[in-house]
């Protein structure tokens, strides 16, 4: 887009800036306006077109602040960036403006006895890597732990690997404090602490900018990696549930995933991996090992793989078992297949293994099943991130209908709007705050209903379609330069 023809005064912008730096080469910030949005067909087709006009790369608090109160004058709306690895599109700039790319604000701050205080950009990997000296690790990370920041699994992501033994993000305690800033003409920093957390938590960044995080610390295991084969996928499916409600066997992750989902996309762990079996997947504490296989032999199944069986050679060509799990399941299966997508489900306690038997009886090899065991509320029960066959967006709607009528609530992943994407209600703590955080509704836009649409219909059925996107998307092909 030329410069002229920008809704934005980007010029303007610029001199207010000074020394932070920025980028508007339009294909690198195209690049920086992207997250895994294409994980959905659905999401694809809607947000492609989407870009940023430009991307600031502030390295300190202050620079954070700078740039806030810069597009709070000019009302210029931004969306912040921790390493874009969100699915949802979370990180897309619907609306255009800046994209606040927080990478730069990396440093981990202070290691103490069971907490860890690092600035949001810093990646998941490097905060342990920090705290190992101390035999600490994070408690929770996602299955990106290696790429993704703290400040975007908090605003973006839920739980993962460690949710079997601590819960996810929204469990009191699994965030000490947040540090963020306000988007106010003099933008504000504030702590928040105990349930305030909630209110920024989960957000995707629309009610206020993550600065700093102190997350609880839990003992560090050089974990085992363990694949486990059963016939019988119902059998699978207790055995990781049983698995799960064994207290004393230290564990981190617990994932079952139908054949032939591991046969054929898990291709470095390929030769493990016999035709026909359903795998769980497990990450077991070393002080554990006895006790797991003891508890394994009680159960018809195959021991098929333990990392700390195999040789140091054949270790290093293998990705770590979390890398097999949670949403880099559909990464490896959309590696092979393109035409996959996937869903997210919660089976409720207390009856997620029936609720599992059925939906797959109803849907077969349409959608494999992939099942990721947590504590939730204090009991074990399991998510679901069924692969699905893609054939047309109206069956995608039809398999979400199937699961919803059946008791299975979907956070739906062909969704941008935090609501759609989540319970399908307004959050009423996440919007007071936005009130009160972001008054002139500039940051990340199109994200929550609530701000935009405040009678939106939940229950009507339709797809929440932003003002903005389209507008953008308007200005974008009249200009001929969003793609
Ligand atoms: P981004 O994608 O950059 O941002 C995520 C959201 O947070 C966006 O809305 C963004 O605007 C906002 N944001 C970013 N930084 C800040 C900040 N400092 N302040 C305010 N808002 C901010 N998620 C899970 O929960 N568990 C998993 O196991 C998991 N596995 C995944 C596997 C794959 C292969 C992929 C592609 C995604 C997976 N995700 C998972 C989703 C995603 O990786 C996580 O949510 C991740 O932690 C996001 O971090 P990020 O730095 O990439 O955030």
């Amino acid at each position: 887009m030329s410069p002229e023809a920008r809704p934005y005064d980007i010029a303007g912008l610029k001199a207010r800036l000074g020394g932070i730096r920025t980028e508007e080469n339009p294909a690198l910030v195209r690049q920086k306006s992207r997250d895994f949005y294409w994980y959905s067909p659905t999401l694809k087709r809607q947000l492609d077109a989407v870009s940023g006009d430009i991307v600031a790369f502030p390295a300190s608090e202050e620079g954070v602040l700078a740039v806030l109160a810069a597009c709070h004058a000019l009302a210029i709306p931004v969306t912040p960036r921790g390493a874009g690895t969100g699915n949802y599109g979370q990180a897309m700039p619907l609306d255009g403006g800046l994209v606040l790319d927080l990478s730069g604000l990396d440093r981990v701050r202070e290691i103490g006895p069971g907490r860890v205080r690092a600035q949001a950009g810093a990646i998941i990997a490097d905060i342990d890597a920090a705290c190992a000296a101390s035999g600490q690790e994070l408690r929770l990370h996602p299955s990106t732990y290696r790429t993704a920041s703290i400040g975007g699994f908090i605003a973006g992501g839920s739980g993962g690997v460690g949710s079997i033994s601590w819960g996810g993000l929204r469990d009191l305690g699994n965030i000490l404090s947040l540090r963020i800033a306000t988007m106010e003409a003099s933008p504000r920093i504030l702590e928040l602490t105990g349930e305030e957390v909630q209110t920024v938590s989960h957000a995707y960044g629309t009610n206020g900018i993550i600065i700093e995080v102190e997350m609880p610390l839990a003992p560090a295991y050089g974990w085992i990696d363990a694949i486990i084969g059963f016939e019988d996928f119902a059998e699978a499916a207790a055995y990781a549930n049983a698995l799960g409600e064994q207290d004393a066997i230290l564990k981190k992750l617990i994932s079952v995933i139908a054949a032939p989902v591991p046969q054929s996309y898990f291709l470095r762990h390929r030769k493990y991996l016999p035709d026909g079996l359903h795998v769980v997947l497990v990450m077991v504490a070393p002080i554990a090992r006895a006790a797991f296989e003891s508890f394994t032999r009680r159960w018809n199944a195959r021991p098929l793989f333990r990392s700390d069986l195999v040789g140091p050679e054949e270790a290093k060509g293998l990705p770590p078992l979390y890398e097999l799990a949670w949403n880099h399941t559909t990464l490896r299966a959309l590696r092979v297949d393109p035409s996959i997508t996937y869903l997210q489900t919660l089976y409720p306690f207390p009856d997620q293994l029936a609720l599992v038997a059925r939906i797959h009886e109803r849907l077969g090899d349409e959608v494999p099943a992939h099942l990721e065991f947590v504590r939730f509320d204090g009991r074990i029960t399991c998510f679901g991130l069924p692969l699905i066959r893609f054939t047309s967006e109206q069956r995608l709607e039809e398999i979400v209908t199937l699961h919803e009528q059946l008791g299975i609530p979907v956070f739906n992943p062909h969704r941008y709007t935090l609501e759609e994407g989540g319970m399908k209600q307004t959050d009423a703590v996440q919007l007071a705050f936005k009130r009160e955080a972001d008054p002139q509704g500039l940051l990340n836009p199109g994200k929550m209903i609530a701000w935009d649409h405040p009678d939106f219909d939940f229950g009507a059925g339709r797809t929440y379609l932003f003002p903005g996107l389209q507008r953008h998307a308007a200005a974008s092909d009249a200009t001929g330069s969003a793609a």
